[in-house]
């Protein structure tokens, strides 16, 4: 957060510096001086949010003047073109600051990069009326780079702190996961997926072994320290395979993602079930094995389903049921081929912490 803070200072001044850039002296002045106010407005609302360590509405609304500050810079472009080339990186800016939003940093950058070559190209090899403007005279590009640069990173830490405001209400408090909220957001993306670009959607429902007797035996805070090692765990092989992880009840997880392997799932649930043991909790009132274990529901809903969020949801359960009934510590499989449920083959190393 500091380093923020540094960076979007530094580079506020360094913007409101090249507002004074003195090749051009011309009306147009105020373009630069407006996202050098601009970034030193992100600057203190980042400052504010530092100290108050939590998103507000100030946030937001910081960010919306920013917002229309890059769009006021856009429409002066638009109205003083045959003017000015310099005024090309606000078009940038603003550009930056839409596909930031949608497409993220990397991306962000390629475009912007992309474009301003495109208009380096077009003023050096084009005549035409829209190109003959900037052949008026020299096209900085290195302060265009400069200043596109600047304004992403910029865009980026502020999209990026609204952003996680946002998020804040998707997740959950005690394991930073996504909440059920995020869930029932998330959940309609793939049940489109699979039924309009036939995709097979996983849905695994985690429910954790004997967690009653545990919260009983070694106390309800001990309970919670366990959920989030386990929503930490969640969260590592999540962002390793892809997966989309949600805390959806006390103790119950639910894992979404794509695959049409049949075989690759189990693979990511044996995976998954394998962690919650290599945390190696002990827990002495399980019936199943001497540490903390979870059970697993795999939904194995294949591309061009039709199955609504309650289906899929429901189906998830059903299978976690199963998998509770057939003793715990392990997965059942429901393929939406045939509706049958099995269970998931161990593998030898698997068994081996069965009590
Ligand atoms: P099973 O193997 O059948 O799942 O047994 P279980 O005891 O885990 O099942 P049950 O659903 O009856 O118990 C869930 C328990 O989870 C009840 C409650 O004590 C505990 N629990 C739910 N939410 C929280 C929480 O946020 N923190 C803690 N520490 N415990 C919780
Ligand atoms: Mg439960
Ligand atoms: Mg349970």
């Amino acid at each position: 957060m500091t380093g923020l803070l540094v960076v979007s200072l530094v580079s506020g001044v360094l913007m409101l510096l090249l507002s004074f850039y003195p090749k051009y002296h011309n009306d147009n002045r105020l373009f630069y001086y407006l996202p050098g106010v601009a970034e030193i407005c992100v600057f203190v609302f980042l400052l504010y949010t530092f100290k108050k360590k939590h998103i507000s509405v100030f946030t937001e609304n910081i960010s919306f003047v920013v917002f229309f500050c890059s769009l006021l810079c856009f429409c002066m472009y638009a109205y003083m073109v045959d003017r000015s080339p310099f005024v090309v990186r606000f078009l940038v800016m603003f550009l930056s600051f839409q596909i930031i939003f949608v497409m993220g940093l990397i991306t962000s950058i390629a475009v912007n990069t992309i474009i301003v070559l495109l208009f380096f190209t077009a003023n050096k090899y084009s005549s035409g009326i829209w190109w003959g403007i900037l052949t008026n005279s020299i096209f900085d590009v290195y302060n265009i780079i400069l200043s596109a640069l600047i304004c992403m990173t910029l865009n980026w830490y502020t999209t990026r702190v609204i952003v996680s405001g946002i998020i804040s209400y998707n997740h959950d408090q005690l394991t930073g996961l996504n909440n059920r909220r995020s869930f029932e957001q998330s959940v309609n993306f793939y049940t489109s997926v699979c039924r309009h670009v036939h995709q097979t959607v996983c849905v695994v429902m985690m429910d954790v072994d004997f967690f009653k007797p545990y919260n009983d035996f070694y106390g309800h805070t001990k309970g919670d320290i366990v959920l989030q090692s386990i929503g930490r765990a969640l969260k590592k092989l999540s962002e390793e395979d892809g997966l989309y992880v949600a805390r959806v009840g006390g103790e119950e997880f639910i894992i979404l993602w794509t695959e049409n392997r049949l075989l690759e799932a189990e693979r990511v649930v044996l995976k998954l079930r394998q962690k919650i043991i290599d945390l190696q909790i002990p827990h002495e009132k399980s019936l199943v094995a001497p540490c903390i274990t979870a059970s697993f529901g795999l939904y194995f809903m294949r591309g061009g389903s039709l199955d609504s969020r309650e289906e899929l949801y429901n189906h998830a359960d059903i299978a976690l049921y199963k998998a509770k009934e057939a003793g715990r510590n392990c997965i059942m499989l429901l393929d939406s081929s045939n509706y049958v449920c099995r269970l998931v083959e161990l593998r030898q190393a698997d068994k081996l912490v069965r009590r």
